[in-house]
Parts: structure tokens; C-alpha cells; sequence
């Protein structure tokens, strides 16, 4: 009766070991046949006080046998699974060297930061120096202290963003003039980048740009040094045979104020698609710094003057690269954004 019990589990062991396993499925197995209390060999040993005593050495060593012999078969199958486990895991981690490399792409600046970097770098070496205002502005700053008080009908060039009756959105970089000239005596020699505002959308505009200022406030100032300024300028930026051309317009915080043109730098003059056959490209906006914009700062205008200027960095860079949409420069479209590189 027992004797057959001790076949029944050999067998059963021998079924088990047939199928192809794993290590966690030979540990379980090893459980169920070897645990102490619960395993089927172990079980065995329970029923020897049921065996009389004249066959109870016999029983017992026929016992040892099986679980010597069930112990030597687990070790085998626990060598096999390891080897199958480990021969898997160098197949899976297996490395291919003759395929290609995974190509790491390189980034670029954008353009727009390509020419505002390049327009602080040719400044800089003119003796500028950088100063960044703030992208909320109070009216006073953005308009009022720049000689358009409240009514005054170059409010209407911009359309404003107001945020309440006091705050807006800056509609240009000149705001930061204000600032500077409050806080400091001249000699003053500052550019101002930075976003700007305004409630206009089409091909050549945005709601929101890049602008740079530049303020030059000191004794003896003049249209000649601004023009003389600005001729190195467009030369270093566009290249040596650029000339600059000034024309009269009208900025209520300049007094004369010009609209700068550059002689076209595609076609050198003789008129192209680009300059639309004049030969020549509006650039930016400057003039002599008016009288009362001085005096509104606290400045004695008959012992100082000065020049601004103001350039739309986004124009110069669809100049630069020949963009005709002022978007492709919002869109972050990396097909575009890929071949503007500097
Ligand atoms: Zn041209």
C-alpha cells in the first residue's frame, strides 16, 4: 500500500519534470515535493509509524532513495532553466554592430534670437549697454511720459492691449527710456530688447514682437551722430556697402523724427522683389530725443540731448533670410526653423 503511494509520487514527479521549465516553476516544484512540513516526500516519512516495525528500516530507506533521487533531478532541471534563462537573456541583449547609429540632432537658435544676439553683439561694441524694462507697462511710462498724454492722436498709431485703465501691455521698448533717464545722469548710452504689443495681425504683423531700443542721451548730441551710428550698424549687420537713407516722419517722443532706409542688400541698389524695385529697405524709426520727454525725466534739455531709435528685430530677420510671412517666425515649424540657421 505505501510502496505504491511511493510510486504514485515518483511518477507523478517524473510527469512534472517532462515539461520544459522555468526556475521559478522548479522552485515551486521543489516546494511541493521536498517542504518540510507540507511536501510530498516529507509526507511520507508521517506514515512510518503506521509500518510495522520489521519493514519500517526498509520503508525508510526506500524514502531516502526517492528524495535523494528527486533532489538530483531538481538540480539538473534548475541547471537546465538557468542556461535556457541566461541563453535567452544574450539573445534579447544581443548587440548588432554593423547597424547604423541612432543620429542625435542638433538644435539651433531661432532666428529671431539669432539677429537679436547679433544686434546686441555690434551695439555692445559701440559702447551700449543692455537694459531690460518690464512687458507691463503703466500708461504714464508707455505713453504720457513719452509726449503722448491721454486724447493726443498718436495714441491711435497703436492699437494698446489695457490690461485696466492704468496697466497695458508695452506697445514699444521706448517705455524703458523713461526708466533709465529717471534713474540715471547722463552720459546715458542704453539698448532695450524685448517683447511688444500690439492688437494687429496680418502677414507683416503680429500681436506680439520683438523690439530694440537704443537711447544715446549726452552733451552735443545730434542727427549727424545718430546717422553716423547707424551707418557702422547696418554695414556690420547687412554687409560694408550698405548706405543708410533718412526720411522724415513722426513719433511724438522725437523731434525731427526719421524713418531709416538701407540700400537694399540684394540687389545693391538697382531695385529687386525685395526692396519692390526701389533699392531701397525701411529699416526702423529714430529721431532726436524731443525737448519735453527730457524735461518730463528730469534731464535739462538745453544742457543734454540724445537720439533713439527703434528697430523691429522680427523685420530684420525676415529681411535677413527672406521670409515674406512674419508667422513662419511664431509657428516653430522645424522644417522652417532648420534651414534659418546663422
Ligand atoms: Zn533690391
Amino acid at each position: 500500500m505505501d510502496k505504491s503511494r511511493l510510486e504514485e509520487i515518483r511518477s507523478r514527479f517524473q510527469e512534472e519534470m517532462q515539461t520544459e521549465l522555468d526556475s521559478q516553476a522548479v522552485y515551486e516544484l521543489r516546494k511541493r515535493y521536498l517542504d518540510r512540513k507540507a511536501g510530498l516526500v516529507s509526507g511520507l516519512m508521517k506514515g512510518m509509524r503506521d509500518i510495522p516495525a520489521a519493514e519500517r528500516a526498509e520503508y525508510g530507506e526506500s524514502i531516502n532513495r526517492l528524495k535523494d533521487w528527486v533532489v538530483d533531478h531538481l538540480g539538473e532541471l534548475e541547471k537546465k532553466a538557468k542556461e535556457r534563462e541566461l541563453q535567452k537573456r544574450y539573445e534579447q541583449e544581443k548587440i548588432d554592430v554593423t547597424l547604423p547609429g541612432k543620429k542625435i540632432v542638433r538644435g539651433n537658435l531661432h532666428p529671431t534670437t539669432l539677429v537679436r544676439n547679433e544686434m546686441i553683439r555690434v551695439f555692445s561694441g559701440m559702447g551700449f549697454e543692455v537694459y531690460e524694462g518690464t512687458e507691463i507697462e503703466t500708461d504714464f511710462y508707455n505713453f504720457t511720459a513719452l509726449n503722448t498724454p491721454k486724447d493726443h492722436p498718436a495714441r491711435d498709431m497703436q492699437d494698446t492691449f489695457y490690461l485696466s485703465d492704468e496697466f497695458l501691455l508695452r506697445t514699444q521698448t521706448s517705455s524703458g527710456q523713461i526708466h533709465v533717464m529717471e534713474k540715471r545722469k547722463p552720459p546715458i548710452k542704453i539698448l532695450s530688447p524685448g517683447k511688444v504689443f500690439r492688437s494687429d495681425d496680418d502677414a507683416t504683423h503680429s500681436p506680439m514682437f520683438t523690439q530694440m531700443e537704443g537711447l544715446v542721451v549726452d552733451r552735443g548730441i545730434t542727427l549727424c551722430d545718430l546717422q553716423g551710428m547707424l551707418d557702422q550698424f547696418v554695414q556690420k549687420l547687412f554687409g560694408a556697402e550698405t548706405k543708410t537713407r533718412l526720411r522724415p516722419s513722426y513719433f511724438p517722443f522725437t523731434e525731427p523724427s526719421v524713418e531709416v532706409d538701407v540700400s537694399c542688400f540684394s540687389c545693391g541698389g538697382t531695385g529687386c522683389k525685395l526692396c519692390k524695385g526701389t533699392g531701397w529697405i525701411e529699416i526702423l524709426g529714430a529721431g532726436v530725443v524731443n525737448r519735453k520727454v527730457l524735461e518730463n525725466c528730469g534731464i535739462c534739455s538745453d544742457e543734454y540731448s540724445g537720439f533713439a531709435f527703434g528697430i523691429g528685430i522680427e523685420r530684420v530677420a525676415m529681411l535677413k533670410y527672406g521670409i515674406n510671412n512674419i508667422k513662419l517666425l511664431f509657428e516653430s515649424d522645424l522644417r522652417v526653423l532648420k534651414q534659418l540657421r546663422g
